[in-house]
């Protein structure tokens, strides 16, 4: 007899609700903060530059710009980018919603290209098809953790003199062929969300290995305001002075912010590595179980594992994804969907996007959920997860 499933009236695989991803500070973390609280400088201070000097030598680029969130940064690198009205930027549909609306916020239009089958992140084919003489840049999303095909986008940003974005959201500590991700494309946004590799609260950055886009970036972030005598159009005004040059924003971070993404910077190396043997223990536990469709790794990658997306491919189950997603909520396990392909948003049907436009990521949106995962799982939240898609599988298989 097959076990009544908790959507119907059964005993959940536990009583807690499991989140698909969570943070992990400890005391080291805290008392970090609480240093900050402590002395002169909330904001503006030192520990800025020392998190970002420190970010910056972790994934080796010469400059690294801290941001208020992530989308403040991407927000900064399209301003950089020099991206506006009647420029276009090609980028993902199976992304957050930032990597598109920062395009949108300069007055330029983005433009979805298809995603790969194996890899889920944007097929460098699908990229150049969309070229076109308006095309000032691609922003690459390294979707999961896994990061995008940067060769070959990068050479298609050489051939037609675009900027290559990396929105690396998922992917701080992931590698492509045996480099870090953050000085690989032009411009590399990390988040410090909550449920991000590592945390700052709210907080991102950009790396860049250009000296010109950094200071652009710094100047976004600050208003657009600069106190450099050598670059003021009147130096002698008095020592009060400073100068708005560009229409910027107030997109800083805080000292208590960088001072605990320092501290988590530390961890980051063992949050990959458990992420990673999650990753492991799924697919050891799901491999013989046909209709899972289990992501892969790509050849010559390290994944950083930010999200685990499989399919539930549709021939396989006598019942569909919302069915198989609500059973698994019943269950206590906080499964997901990442993401909505991003113009099927009502905001981008309202400007003329239409379905069908990427087949491919829209087949694999049909059938796509996201397992909790993240490095402060327990041993029993481990079991319970791996039950509970046993439970539900069995139950509508086929
Ligand atoms: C989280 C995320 C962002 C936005 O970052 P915030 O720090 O939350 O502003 C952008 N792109 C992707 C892919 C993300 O997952």
């Amino acid at each position: 007899m097959k076990p009544t499933l908790a959507l119907h009236g059964g005993p959940p695989v536990r009583n807690t609700f499991l989140n698909y991803g969570k943070q992990w500070l400890d005391d080291s973390d805290i008392a970090s903060v609480v240093e900050v609280l402590k002395g002169d400088y909330l904001t503006q201070g030192p520990n800025i530059s020392r998190f970002e000097q420190k970010l910056a030598d972790y994934v080796g680029a010469r400059h690294a710009v801290a941001f208020c969130n992530g989308t403040a940064a991407l927000h900064a690198a399209c301003y950089a980018a020099g991206l506006g009205p009647g420029d276009e930027a090609i980028t993902t549909p199976i992304t957050f919603v930032a990597s598109a609306n920062c395009v949108k916020y300069v007055g330029a239009d983005p433009v979805f290209a298809d995603i790969d089958p194996q890899s889920y992140n944007i097929d460098p084919a699908s990229v150049e098809a969309k070229i076109s003489s308006r095309t000032k840049a691609i922003i690459a999303v390294d979707f999961t953790g896994q990061p995008a095909d940067l060769q070959a986008l990068s050479d298609i940003a050489k051939r037609y003199n675009l900027l290559l974005i990396e929105d690396g959201a998922h992917s701080l500590g992931a590698s492509y062929q045996g480099e870090k991700v953050g000085s690989l494309a032009d411009m590399t946004m990390f988040s410090f969300h909550p449920v991000k590799p590592i945390t700052t609260g709210e907080g991102g950055v950009m790396t860049t290995n250009s000296d010109e886009l950094a200071d652009k970036l710094r100047f976004f972030r600050s208003h657009g305001i600069t106190s450099d005598p050598e670059r003021m159009v009147h130096p002698d005004e008095g020592p009060w002075s400073y100068e708005m040059h560009e229409l910027g924003m107030n997109y800083r971070m805080t000292d208590l912010q960088a001072v605990l993404g320092s501290s988590q910077l530390d961890k980051l190396d063992s949050f990959i590595r458990r992420r990673n043997e999650l990753a492991d223990i799924y697919y050891e536990a799901f491999r013989d179980m046909p209709g899972l469709q289990l992501p892969s790794v790509m050849k010559g990658a390290v994944s950083g594992w930010h999200l685990y997306s499989l399919q539930w491919l549709k021939r396989y189950f006598k019942a569909s994804r919302k069915e198989i997603f609500e059973a698994l909520r019943a269950e206590n396990i906080g499964v997901h969907v990442h993401y909505i392909p991003v113009y099927y948003h009502p905001f981008y049907q309202q400007r003329g996007f239409e379905k069908g436009l990427c087949p491919f990521a829209e087949s694999w949106y049909e059938q796509a959920m996201t397992l909790p995962i993240f490095p402060k799982m327990s041993e029993q939240d481990i079991d319970d997860l791996i039950k509970a898609v046993k439970k539900v599988y069995a139950y509508y298989a086929i």
